[in-house]
């Protein structure tokens, strides 16, 4: 195999003038890292993707793969950050792949050199999951095209947003049955820890929809893995947190698309109570969604709500009295929407807290299931321990039951019982004042380790610090399955650093 030296690549360079020179003189490097950020600057796409061409073991074709590499200032910033902005770490530079081959290069090439990778969607993590301090972050939001649309599927782009993917399936009258609350998350980003909605009682995660997953593992290698195809993978990777493969496209189930959504709001004078009527809309299956919170009253207090939806086509509207019936007397029927409206709601929020900066503040959210035996009695502990101001303005505490007979995907933890409650949160400070992020980091590890003890479990897309052996503890019985597949698959364990997993 034939390798460009440094000095090759130096002269190269020189021929090419002071702006091809420009990212590297400010940095000290390896020779094989400067290598790949030279390949960054743009003006030396070509030089990129010969180095890459030549220093990847087992490269099939040998044209260079044309990864679009960038070292920029403003890329690496960019890649440092993510909706959390707590954790800030600088990758050497940013892949922007146009296709899975490019990203079994540069896994392949970065494997060769010690470097390690991580994927990115649309950076909505919280605490550094989606960043690689020194290594590569793989930018997936131009690998985003929705492929093909069948009357039960999708295939879809992994880079591609919950946003595009409902609007193109809508268009055909279907819809993916698990939607997350907010639709600007990347299919790749919520396979990797789960994906959970207002209507996972019925359906279970996003990651149970999947009928099968194009990836490249970690070795850099590309395969489709499916129920029946390499199942140890498939398993793997959903709900894997990314620490064996780059999902590069999905196959997704999709259901007929119901037409309009009619939402209710329910208020209760206290946790107890809204516990209560949810359990009992749960049990009786009233509506199609159910959800609830406990959010800061503007007072220092709290207000209690359920939130549940109905599905209906416009023949047969919803008979109110009926569904609401028994439950609390202080409701409103809160919107009555298309169902794409009604799931891009979420947008409204987003605008608001962009525009008044509160989109950029810090966010230390803990996202948690509790076990449905004792929901009430830990989340009435963690709440009481809360001010509204541990939660900001527009912060809430997410808090509904859900059953999990549908949640099927082997890496997904739940307590386990047959109902639980996620238990959220949803910290929106309106200051972006370092030091209380930091408090509050600290705070949600303590909130945790009592929610745990109680026999909850983790969503791990919470701001908090894990170490290995509470990652081992939090997959408990499933350990084995992910160790085992990270161990084949990434032997050098260059994937997704930010979890600190293995
Ligand atoms: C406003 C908001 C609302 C949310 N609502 C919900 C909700 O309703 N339900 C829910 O379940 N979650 C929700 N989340 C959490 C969200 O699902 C996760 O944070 C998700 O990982 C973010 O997706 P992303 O595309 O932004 O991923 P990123 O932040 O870019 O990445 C997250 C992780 O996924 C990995 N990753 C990304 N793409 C790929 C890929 N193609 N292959 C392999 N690994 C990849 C990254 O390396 C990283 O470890 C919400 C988050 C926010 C900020």
């Amino acid at each position: 195999m034939r390798r460009l030296s440094w000095r090759a690549v130096d002269r190269n360079l020189k021929r090419r003038g002071p702006s091809a020179r420009r990212g590297v003189e400010d940095c000290s490097m390896t020779p094989n890292r400067r290598t790949l950020l030279h390949a960054g600057v743009g003006v030396t796409a070509t030089l990129a993707s010969a180095t890459l061409a030549a220093q990847s073991p087992g490269s099939r074709d040998p044209r260079p793969p044309k990864a679009s590499l960038a070292a920029d200032a403003e890329s690496r910033a960019a890649a440092a950050q993510d909706f959390g902005h707590i954790m800030q770490r600088q990758p050497r530079a940013v892949c922007k792949p146009r296709s899975s081959a490019e990203i079994a290069d540069i896994l392949r090439w970065a494997r060769e050199q010690g470097m390690k990778v991580a994927a990115r969607g649309q950076g909505h993590a919280t605490y550094g999951r989606a960043m690689a301090e020194d290594g590569i972050v793989v930018d997936l939001a131009a690998l985003a095209s929705i492929h093909r649309i069948e009357p039960d599927r999708v295939v879809v782009d992994a880079g591609a947003t919950w946003h595009a993917v409902l609007e193109a399936t809508l268009a055909k009258g279907l819809v993916p049955p698990v939607l997350t609350n907010y639709l600007g998350l990347s299919v790749g980003g919520t396979l990797t820890v789960g994906g959970v909605g207002g209507a996972s009682s019925r359906h279970g995660l996003q990651t149970d929809q999947v009928l099968a997953l194009d990836i490249v593992t970690g070795e850099g290698v590309e395969l489709t893995c499916s129920p029946t195809a390499h199942t140890d993978l498939f398993d793997a990777v959903r709900a894997g947190l990314a620490q064996c493969a780059i999902i590069t496209r999905a196959t997704l189930r999709l259901m007929h698309a119901p037409e309009r959504v009619r939402r209710y709001l329910l208020s209760y004078p206290d946790l107890a109570s809204l516990t209560a009527d949810q359990r009992r809309a749960l049990d009786e299956a009233r509506f199609d969604q159910l959800q609830g919170a406990v959010v800061p009253d503007g007072a220092g207090g709290w207000r209690y709500q359920l939130e549940a939806g109905v599905f209906y086509d416009s023949s047969a509207p919803p008979a109110d009295k009926a569904l609401l019936a028994g439950l609390s007397d202080k409701h409103e029927t809160v919107s009555d929407l298309t169902f794409g409206d009604d799931a891009n709601a979420f947008a409204r929020l987003e605008k608001l807290l962009r525009s008044n900066g509160q989109w950029f503040n810090p966010h230390p959210w803990l996202l948690t299931y509790l076990r449905g035996s004792n929901a009430l009695e830990i989340a009435s502990d963690v709440i009481a321990g809360l001010n509204s101001d541990d939660l900001g303005p527009f912060g809430r505490v997410t808090y509904y039951p859900m059953f999990t007979d549908s949640c099927r995907t082997p890496l997904l933890r739940l307590p386990d019982e047959r109902v639980v409650f996620p238990f959220n949160l949803i910290r929106i400070p309106s200051s972006a004042d370092k030091e209380n992020a930091d408090r509050q980091v600290a705070r949600n590890r303590a909130v945790y380790d009592h929610i745990r003890s109680a026999g909850g479990v983790l969503y791990p897309v919470s701001a908090l610090v894990m170490s290995s052996e509470d990652w081992a503890d939090h997959f408990g019985p499933r350990w084995p399955l992910l160790r085992e597949a990270r161990r084949r698959h990434d032997p050098d364990g260059i994937l997704t650093p930010g979890y600190d997993l293995l």
